[in-house]
């Protein structure tokens, strides 16, 4: 496919298999909730990402967002100091619980209903993810937030993203990044990289873009699940991804 050209990531409408997107999963690294700060949350970003994804399930989506925990705890480098790695995992998956119960307050603050549930069960501090209960509060149009990931050490949130999107029957999955698309190499380190518009899954695979981690993206793939890949920097970046304004990979089968 083309690369791009300086025009928008995706088409104007959001839909570029010309249906709209009713149900979305949301990707937030743990990463986009600390803002500036090196490690955990800060309070500014958090409200304008809740500020975001409240503009954005206004638009009558229903929407699951499904938080990472890197912010806190990443469950390889805790291996890497000697935490024997299902642990460091288990640590990793509480992180996630952390963002999530910040990000609902944050939302349900605004007056926009959210519901924290989490593959690690914790009865006394929020729901147990089950796709029945999900399902349940999307139709309710709650924010269903998606904490512990899988569940499962040796895995990451974005495979969580991934596989949700799958139980939940998403129509994409919006994956939140710190650039504004997916390069032909790191643009941090190459000058000369290039955005693509838009790619097909096959296409990823095969020049080897890390569009997400693999797992992940085998099963978005597998799936034939959209990824929209966008810059989580701008005001409003959440919404103008979904409503295909600004800069975005649209990542297609
Ligand atoms: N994690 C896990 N299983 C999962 C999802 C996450 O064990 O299904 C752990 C893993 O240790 C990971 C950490 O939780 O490093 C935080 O998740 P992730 O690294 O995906 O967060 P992000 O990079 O998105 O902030």
């Amino acid at each position: 496919m083309a690369e791009d050209q300086g025009t928008p990531g995706a088409p104007s409408t959001g839909q570029p298999t010309g249906r709209p997107w009713r149900r979305v999963v949301v990707k937030l690294s743990g990463e986009a909730l600390m803002g500036e700060r090196s490690h955990g949350l800060d309070a500014e970003t958090l409200d304008r990402l809740a500020q975001d994804l409240v503009e954005t399930v206004a638009l009558g989506v229903e929407m699951a967002v499904v938080v990472g925990g890197g912010n806190f705890f990443r469950g390889i480098e805790g291996a890497e100091k000697g935490i024997e790695r299902a642990r460091a995992d288990s640590i990793g998956m509480l992180a996630t619980v952390m963002n999530a119960l910040a990000l609902e307050y944050a939302i349900e603050k605004r007056g926009q209903a959210a519901r924290v549930l989490s593959a690690v069960h914790m009865p006394s501090l929020c729901e147990a993810y089950s796709r029945q209960a999900a399902l349940h509060h999307l139709g309710k149009q709650r924010i269903a937030i998606l904490a512990g990931g899988t569940g499962n050490p040796f895995f990451t949130t974005d495979t969580g993203a991934a596989l949700r999107a799958a139980e939940l029957s998403c129509d994409v999955i919006m994956k939140a990044t710190q650039v504004d698309g997916v390069y032909s190499a790191d643009p941090k380190r190459d000058p000369a990289a290039t955005r693509y518009a838009q790619l097909t899954h096959d296409e990823a695979i095969s020049k080897n873009l890390a569009v997400m981690d693999t797992a992940a993206f085998a099963l978005a793939r597998e799936n034939r699940i959209p990824i929209i890949v966008f810059s989580i920097k701008g005001q409003g970046a959440i919404r103008a991804a979904l409503e295909g304004r600004g800069l975005a990979t649209l990542v297609s089968p």
